[in-house]
């Protein structure tokens, strides 16, 4: 089932190993189809290695469906996602550099571009710590996703949203160059923020995209 799809998810992986965006075994993806099913990672392999064939079809409650592997242990994460936005069709979870510099720091990510609000609807809020893999953690994540198409995880990534699995991929992309712009700029020992009404022009016009399906 949905052979195209899982191929995807496993080119997507690849790229963001080759670009920098996760790692190793770290990060994991999936994508909302028909019927509230999800495709989803599996758990401990090396990203970059998947065939389609290991990814797993589940159901929006967590039972799987199609698949022999462990379904990755963020699953959880994945589904309180769909389950709580109805417009998002895609979620990416990964362990970028800067973005993890500020899950450390557990440091906002402020609107620093009006190309980063455009992406993600305005400041990258750090979700409360919870352990990996918990429903907690979940629960957290989707309070400081509101509104937004990402959000940080205190020490531990980031998550990226769209309405389809390219879309979550250039949240990401965009997210973490945002991310590495803001830490160097703190570095410089300065950083400008963008006029109030700029910020809050870009996100009405990202409410009215990002809300819509695709
Ligand atoms: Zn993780």
């Amino acid at each position: 089932m949905y052979e195209d799809l899982k191929k995807k998810i496993v080119e997507v992986m690849k790229y963001m190993e080759e670009r920098g965006l996760n790692y190793g075994r770290s990060g994991n993806a999936s994508i909302r189809v028909e019927e509230n099913h999800v495709l989803i990672t599996p758990s401990g392999v090396v990203k970059s290695e998947m065939s389609p064939d290991d990814i797993l079809v589940v159901s929006i409650d967590g039972d799987i469906i199609e698949g022999e592997r462990n379904p990755t242990v963020e699953m959880p994460l994945h589904l309180a996602i769909y389950r709580s936005y109805r417009h998002i069709g895609a979620v990416i979870h990964a362990h970028a550099l800067y973005t993890s510099v500020l899950a450390v720091t557990r440091e906002p990510l402020p609107p620093v571009t009006e190309e980063m609000i455009m992406y993600t609807g305005g400041e990258v809020r750090v979700a409360d710590y919870a352990p990996f893999g918990s429903e907690e953690l979940a629960e957290n994540a989707v309070k400081a996703l509101e509104n937004r198409a990402a959000v940080i995880l205190a020490n531990h990534g980031v998550v990226a949203c769209g309405r389809s699995i390219d879309e979550a991929l250039e949240v990401l992309t965009v997210v973490e160059r945002s991310a590495q712009i803001y830490v160097l700029a703190k570095l410089m020992g300065r950083v400008h923020s963008l006029p109030e009404e700029v910020v809050e022009f870009q996100k009405k016009l990202f409410l009215k995209r990002f809300s819509k399906p695709s």
